[in-house]
């Protein structure tokens, strides 16, 4: 399946200068959509049951939760500031473009449980390290990080200290 010629680049958006790469064309691509969800559950280790999935708002939501189907684990939201209804942990971090804080239910992780972050997109790190932060704070023990798309230039690999899978690279 060519899942590049399903992704959009958009030039400055959401500000001058910035490629953005589009992924709605493949998530209205609904073979796209099943590959993806499949490829990513096969692609985390298959020597640990994992027990929850992170999404990260909002994009992170769509193949997370099909990505927890395929596991046969829970999802887990991880929202903008003030979306949470319930009691929340926070963490403030820098994006490719801009300032923002994360937050999740104090009561969604519990000490050992084992954790698959998901994302669409890995672009600098700041905001999947945030929510990998999230998780230590509650005792997770996080097993990856992946995503549909890696901006490999941006090294935001370093930024996380766990393996990380994702189907593209640019
Ligand atoms: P980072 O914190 O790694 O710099 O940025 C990743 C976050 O910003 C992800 O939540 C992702 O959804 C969003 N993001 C940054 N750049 C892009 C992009 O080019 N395309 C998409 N779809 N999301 C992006």
């Amino acid at each position: 399946m060519n899942l590049e010629e399903l992704i959009r680049d958009v030039p400055d958006f959401p500000k001058a200068g910035i490629v953005f790469k589009d992924i709605t064309p493949l998530l209205a691509n609904s073979e796209a959509l099943v590959y993806c969800a499949d490829r990513l559950a096969q692609l985390c280790p298959i020597d640990v049951k994992i027990d929850k999935v992170i999404g990260i708002e909002a994009r992170g939501f769509i193949l997370g939760g099909m990505i927890a189907q395929r596991l046969g684990a829970g999802f887990i939201p991880v929202r903008k500031k003030g979306k949470l209804p319930s009691a929340v942990i926070s963490k403030s971090y820098g994006l490719e473009y801009g300032e923002d804080v994360l937050e999740i239910h104090k009561d969604a992780i519990k000490p050992g449980d084992t954790v698959l972050i998901h994302d669409d997109v890995l672009a600098t790190g700041g905001t999947a390290n945030a929510a990998c932060e999230l998780v230590e704070k509650l005792g997770g023990n996080i097993v990856q990080c992946n995503f549909i798309m890696e901006l490999g230039f941006l090294n935001g690999k370093k930024k996380l200290n766990y393996k990380v899978a994702s189907l593209l690279g640019y």
